[in-house]
C-alpha cells in the first residue's frame, strides 16, 4: 500500500544553529495511529510543522500520496494535513468560537451552507455548541484545546497532527480527548500525536516513533519500541507502567512467557481471569 504521506530525509535549522531536524524520514500509512515520542528539543514540533507545510525543510522533501510537494502544492498539503498546535493561543485568532471554527472552511472558499454544516459538525463533535458565541480567549485551557481541535475538524483533513494535546488538560479533559481520538481513528483518520505520556502511547498507538536530537532513533510497534531499554535510556523516556507490571508477572511465572504484553489494564485483567478458569 502506498504511504499517504512521506517525509524524506528532512533537514531543518532555525537561525540558532544546530539542526532541529537532521535527516528525518518517515512513511505514514492511512489509518495509522502514531505516537511521536522524545525529550523536549528532540525535533517533534519542527517535524510536525514541516509535515503540514508551515515550515519548509532546507533539504529533503514531503511527498503527499506519491506526489512530491512543491510550492504550488503547499496549500493542498496544509488542507490535507491539519495541525493542532501545542499552545492553543498560537492557533486561535477569531473573536467568537463559531467564527474561529469557520475560519478554515471559509478560507477554502466553500459555499456558505457547507461552511455552516462543517462548523456545526465540529462544534457538536467537540461538545462546544454552548460556547459558540463566546470569545475563545476567555475560555479555560481545556476548552481552548477543544476549540483548536474543532478548527482542524472543520477542515476535514485526512491526516491530523496533534502536538502534545493533553498538556493543559485535567483528567476529565484527557478522557474526553481520548474518546475523540478513538472516534477519529474509527472514522479512518490518520493520526500522529506527540506526547510524553508513555502509558497513553502504549495503549493508544499502533506505532511508536522516537525522536532524539533531530533524528529518528526508533520506529516500530509500541510493544517493541517501548520495551527497548537502550532506546528509552537514550531518549530519556520512562517505561510504560503496564510493561513494568507484565515483567513482574512474567518473572513470577504468573503469565505465559511468550505472550505479548496486553495494551490495557482491562486486557491484562481478562488474561489473568482466563488463566484462573
Ligand atoms: P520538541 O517538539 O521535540 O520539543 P522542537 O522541534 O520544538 O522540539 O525543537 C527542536 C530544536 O529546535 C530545539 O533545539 C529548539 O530549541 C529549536 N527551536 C524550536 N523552535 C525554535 C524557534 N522558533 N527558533 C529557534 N530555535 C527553535
Amino acid at each position: 500500500m502506498q504511504p499517504i504521506l512521506q517525509a524524506q530525509n528532512l533537514r531543518f535549522c532555525y537561525d540558532s544553529g544546530a539542526p532541529a531536524l537532521d535527516g528525518v524520514s518517515l512513511d505514514v500509512h492511512a489509518g495509522e495511529r502514531i505516537a511521536v515520542l522524545g525529550p523536549n528539543g528532540a525535533g517533534k514540533s519542527t517535524f510536525f510543522l514541516c509535515l503540514n507545510g508551515v515550515l519548509t525543510p532546507e533539504s529533503g522533501q514531503i511527498v503527499l500520496q506519491g506526489k512530491p510537494v512543491d510550492k504550488k502544492m503547499r496549500k493542498t498539503l496544509c488542507e490535507r494535513v491539519g495541525i493542532v498546535f501545542q499552545n492553543a493561543d498560537d492557533q486561535i485568532i477569531a473573536s467568537t468560537v463559531a467564527a474561529e471554527v469557520s475560519f478554515g472552511p471559509m478560507n477554502l472558499r466553500l459555499p456558505r451552507q457547507e461552511v455552516a454544516r462543517r462548523v456545526d459538525h465540529a462544534l457538536d463533535y467537540m461538545d462546544l455548541q454552548a460556547f459558540r458565541a463566546r470569545p475563545p480567549h476567555d475560555l479555560s485551557g481545556g476548552e481552548k484545546k477543544r476549540v483548536s481541535i474543532a478548527d482542524i475538524l472543520a477542515m476535514e483533513s485526512e491526516i491530523i497532527l496533534l502536538d502534545e494535546p493533553a498538556a493543559s488538560l485535567d483528567p476529565v479533559g484527557e478522557e474526553r480527548l481520548e474518546r475523540v481520538l478513538a472516534r477519529l481513528s474509527d472514522e479512518g483518520r490518520t493520526l500522529l500525536i506527540s506526547t510524553h505520556d508513555m502509558d497513553f502511547a502504549f495503549r493508544w498507538a499502533t506505532r511508536a516513533v522516537v525522536f532524539s536530537a533531530g533524528r529518528i532513533l526508533a520506529d516500530g510497534t509500541p510493544q517493541t519500541v517501548l520495551a527497548d531499554q537502550a532506546v528509552l535510556r537514550q531518549a530519556h523516556l520512562r517505561r510504560p507502567m503496564l510493561l513494568e507490571v507484565w515483567d513482574a508477572l512474567r518473572a513470577r511465572e504468573l503469565v505465559p512467557q511468550d505472550a505479548p504484553c496486553p495494551r490495557t489494564p482491562e486486557e491484562l485483567t481478562r488474561l489473568l481471569d482466563h488463566q484462573q478458569d
